[in-house]
């Protein structure tokens, strides 16, 4: 997944803490290998070079997390788009390299949910359109700390907090005081903006200082996260945290509202009863979602 885990847990045998956080990193270290589209012989690479010729199989888990992401797709007409790597794939941030505007044009029809062609049942995959690429970085840490915390939940662990890059899922508490959960100041590293307290939630931010560059004749920030109706880094905001309970609807639910921006994406949040959001926008001021502040 191209980032930081850490696990903190507490457990009263340190022989069993030191397997249960081996366990951890062993089931991440899976989740990477199966789903990461630049390896060839990964699932991924697998259906991105097969799925445009006619529906291949894929796993059960990999049908759960594709039904997931259609699902916030739906909600949200496309700001979610799995299939925004059609275009992704042209970025490579640290070499500095972005999509030629041709290029970007004749695969952005590539970017488009409606022709992911998912049979839950058979566990097929299709894709509607040649050019088609799928890629699970908007999701899948936040299903990957999920598991974490089922894995040590299941192995009677009862206070636990678990990271992958900005997802973060919590387990209990921090032994009788909340967890501390910070949002990153997104221009200046090492930098706080907010801390908040928090228990038993999923956790997950979304911001343009993770992976990016700047373009050298204009200036711009290119960065990580995709505008899927223009195949360009998504603008307005910097950063947006999401709480709510799994990570599986955080990590999405964080770069969709990304996309949204400051309007839309605190009223898609405040339409979801289990959900709330900090944002911060282009000119550095805070918003926050009802649930916050009434
Ligand atoms: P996050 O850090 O959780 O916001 O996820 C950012 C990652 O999500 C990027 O590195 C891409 O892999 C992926 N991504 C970018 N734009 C989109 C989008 N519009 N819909 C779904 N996934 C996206
Ligand atoms: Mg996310």
């Amino acid at each position: 997944m191209g980032t930081e885990v850490s696990v903190t847990l507490w457990h009263d045998d340190a022989l069993l803490a030191r397997r249960a956080i081996d366990a951890v990193m062993a089931q991440m270290q899976g989740i990477d290998e199966r789903w990461n589209p630049a390896a060839p012989g990964s699932e991924l690479y697998r259906v991105n070079r097969q799925a445009a010729l006619g529906p291949v199989a894929i796993s059960p888990e990999l049908a759960g997390v594709i039904d997931k992401a259609l699902y916030y797709s739906r909600l949200t007409e496309g700001a979610f788009d799995i299939s925004f790597a059609s275009v992704g794939q042209f970025y490579d941030y640290r070499t500095g390299v972005a999509p030629g505007e041709e290029q970007r044009q004749d695969a952005l029809p590539a970017i488009d949910y409606r022709l992911l062609q998912l049979d839950r049942d058979a566990l097929r995959l299709g894709f509607g359109h040649p050019a088609m690429r799928i890629d699970l970085g908007g999701i899948a840490k936040g299903y990957a700390v999920d598991r974490a915390i089922d894995l040590l939940w299941q192995r009677g662990i009862r206070h636990a907090s678990v990271s992958a890059g900005g997802d973060t899922r919590l387990l209990g508490d921090r032994r009788g005081r909340p967890w501390m959960v910070g949002i990153r100041n997104p221009r200046q590293d090492d930098d706080v903006a907010l801390v908040l307290p928090l228990e038993d939630v999923a956790f997950s931010t979304s911001g343009d200082y993770e992976r990016f560059f700047i373009d050298p004749d204009t200036g711009a920030r290119i960065h990580h996260i995709i505008n899927p109706r223009t195949g360009l880094s998504a603008g307005g905001v910097v950063s947006v945290s999401v709480i709510g309970p799994r990570g599986f609807d955080t990590d999405p639910l964080s770069t969709t509202v990304f996309v949204l921006g400051v309007d839309q994406g605190l009223a898609l949040i405040d339409s979801l009863p289990d959900f709330d959001a900090v944002l911060i926008d282009a000119q550095g001021l805070v918003h926050y979602s009802s649930g916050l502040v009434e």
